[in-house]
Order: structure tokens, then C-alpha cells, then sequence
């Protein structure tokens, strides 16, 4: 049994793999697969508005937001933020949190004035700034609230006046958020949502249409607003396993129950990498992120016989992002505790032999 600690794309629960593998040969009985019914069709219609409708559901999205399933990746949205809601000759405040926020920072600089409020950069980006304050001329606050590659992530977001923007990739669903904190939330679909190609936006709509710009359609949110993200052929696939996903996630009992059952597994490794005087973890206690865990050894030169040793035992895709090195450990909703207390007693054994 294979064990995934991979960093995405997509690990979702089988029972969603079988279904979605069903569907690709006959999708709800029309003798069709999902692949091939028309986007317009009142069947793939129904998809759509039963995954839109989850997302609000599980979320609690508040009214005056809407909902949209985008293309383009998480990496589009760097552009398309600032471009939809940063006016020329104004300033946007960025948090540089890793290498993603680094890179919406970057973007927005095609548009406006960017100021980096704080980086953890200094300690490769291995905790999360708190010593800050955000200006209230600033049109928005951007911040990733899960550092996928170092491994942080923000427990709590700044009490500000500024619009928030976040980048929730790769911890939304995996906890509960208060989404009117928020005024711009955005996640490429391929961690906890469904198979890459898809990219969920939340947006209050009253900050929309102020940029003064003329905006291409394809990253105008109003037009994919206005489409009901139908405005060009939606990723169908992609819409269709989130929603089955998503489904899945509800009938679990939703984002309460699934982040208690994150918080058990998280606990867990962290005490395992605290205990076992093999490992170290490589991010301050009080950031640690709950999705992705990053460790290392602390002889380099038991890494690779450990890796060795934790395939074999079936735990798969925990080899760290070569900007931290040593091991990652992603948690995403789909991996089940049994799989995390498996990849524990690797830990443990391989101690037991190299003490
Ligand atoms: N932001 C975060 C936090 C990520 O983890 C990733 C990818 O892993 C991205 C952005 C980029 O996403 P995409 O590949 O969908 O453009």
C-alpha cells in the first residue's frame, strides 16, 4: 500500500478517484463521458453550480461574494490581483512569506507601486513575520497563507482596515477560515480541491471594476463572474472531481471535522520529529504549517538511507523542495492518520537501527 505525502498534484481519497474513473467512461448514466457532454449541456450545467455551491457551503461564504472556477493556475491570479484591483500610480503591501508570495510580488509590480510590508527571507523564509503594519493608503494586503515549500503557515491573519488578498492554495478546506475576512481568496485546485486546471476565486464583489484599467476578458473577473465561469469552455474535469471532492469532504462532516483530523495528524508527526533525536524540524514551533511538514536529519548523511527506508515501507513523496532539503511531509485532507502513523514508525525503526 502506497502511502502519499506527495506536495500535490492532487491527492484525493480513492472512493473520488473511482468515481471520477467511472464518470470518464459514462458519466450519470447519459452513455457519454464527462469529457465529451457539452459544457453547456444542463448536466454539466448542474456540475458546476452543485461545486459552486459547495465551496459556498463549506466555507460559509457570506453574500456579496461570488464564487468562480478560473484557469491559469494560482500563478495567473498573481497577475490578474493586482491587475483587477491595483490602479496605476497606486501602492498594493505584500507579505513575503516563500517563494510564491515572491512571485505575486513580481507580478503586481507590472501594475502599481508594490511595498513588502516584511520577508522572512533572512532565515529562508522559515517563520512568518509578525513585526509589521500596513498603511492604510494601500489598496490591498497580499499574503499566502500556507508557505507550500518551507513549510509555515499563518495561524492568524493582521487586523486591518486594508482589504486582505490571500493566496490559500495549499491550505484552503484543510481548516476552518472566516471568509469575510477576507476581500480576494484564491487556490489552484491541485491540493485539496481537485486535479489541477481549475482555480477557485472568492471575491467581495463591491471591490471589483475600480482599477480604472481596460482588463483583457480572460482575467476580468467580472466577465467570468457575469459567465458563471462559463465565460470560455470551464476545465470540465477538473469542476467535476472537485465536486466530487468536495462532496466528499461534506458528507465527512465538513471543514470542522476534517481539521480536527488535520490537527491529530499534524501532532503527531511534530511530536515524532521533536521526540526522535534523528530529526529536526526546520520552521519556528509557532509557525508550523499543518499541511506541509518540513524536517530534516540531523546527520545529512542519513537522509538518503532514511528515504530509502520510508519507500519501502510504502510512504511515498516526502523528499524536501530542494530549497530546504532533507523531507517534506504534505498532509493534505486525503491522507488518512494510519498513512501518517505509518511514515511514524518508519521514523522510529530507523532510529532503533542507526542509534
Ligand atoms: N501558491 C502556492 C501557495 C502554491 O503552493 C503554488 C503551487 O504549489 C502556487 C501558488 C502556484 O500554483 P499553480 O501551479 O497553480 O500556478
Amino acid at each position: 500500500m502506497k502511502h502519499n505525502f506527495g506536495a500535490g498534484p492532487c491527492i484525493l481519497p480513492q472512493e473520488v478517484f473511482k468515481q471520477a474513473s467511472q464518470a470518464v467512461l459514462n458519466f450519470n448514466d447519459t452513455g457519454l463521458s464527462i469529457l465529451e457532454i457539452s459544457h453547456r449541456a444542463p448536466e454539466f450545467v448542474a456540475v458546476m453550480d452543485e461545486a459552486i455551491n459547495l465551496v459556498k457551503e463549506l466555507l460559509n461564504v457570506p453574500a456579496g461574494y461570488s464564487v468562480v472556477f478560473l484557469q491559469g493556475g494560482a500563478s495567473l491570479q498573481f497577475c490578474m490581483v493586482a491587475m483587477n484591483l491595483l490602479p496605476e500610480g497606486k501602492k498594493a503591501a505584500y507579505l513575503e512569506t516563500g517563494v510564491w508570495a515572491k512571485k505575486a510580488v513580481a507580478e503586481a509590480k507590472l501594475f502599481g507601486e508594490v511595498e513588502v510590508v516584511a520577508s522572512s527571507k533572512d532565515k529562508n523564509y522559515s517563520y512568518i513575520p509578525k513585526d509589521y503594519s500596513i498603511s492604510e493608503d494601500n489598496v490591498y494586503f497580499h499574503c499566502t497563507s500556507n508557505n507550500t515549500i518551507f513549510g509555515t503557515q499563518m495561524h492568524s491573519f493582521p487586523q486591518t482596515n486594508v482589504p486582505i488578498v490571500c493566496d490559500m492554495s495549499s491550505d484552503i478546506f484543510s481548516k476552518e477560515i472566516n471568509v469575510a475576512d477576507f476581500d480576494l481568496i484564491y487556490a489552484g485546485a491541485q491540493k485539496n480541491i481537485g486535479p489541477a486546471g481549475a482555480t477557485l476565486v472568492i471575491v467581495k464583489d463591491e471591490i471589483l471594476g475600480k482599477s480604472g484599467r481596460k482588463i483583457p476578458s480572460m482575467l476580468d473577473y467580472k466577465i467570468h463572474i457575469e459567465g458563471e465561469s462559463m465565460y470560455n469552455t470551464p476545465p470540465v474535469f477538473s469542476v467535476f472531481v472537485s465536486m466530487l471532492n468536495l462532496r466528499w469532504l461534506k458528507a465527512k462532516g465538513g471543514v470542522a471535522q476534517i481539521a480536527k483530523e488535520n490537527d491529530a495528524k499534524a501532532a503527531a508527526l511534530y511530536m515524532e520529529i521533536d521526540r526522535n533525536p534523528l530529526f529536526k524540524g526546520t520552521t519556528a514551533v509557532e509557525d508550523r504549517s499543518k499541511m506541509s511538514i518540513c524536517f530534516v536529519m540531523e546527520n545529512p548523511e542519513l537522509e538518503k538511507p532514511f528515504l530509502k527506508y520510508a519507500e519501502d515501507k510504502g510512504c511515498i513523496g516526502i523528499k524536501g523542495h530542494r530549497s530546504v532539503g532533507g523531507f517534506r511531509a504534505s498532509q493534505y485532507n486525503a491522507l488518512p492518520i494510519t498513512s501518517v502513523h505509518v511514515l511514524i514508525e518508519a521514523m522510529q525503526e530507523f532510529a532503533e537501527q542507526n542509534a
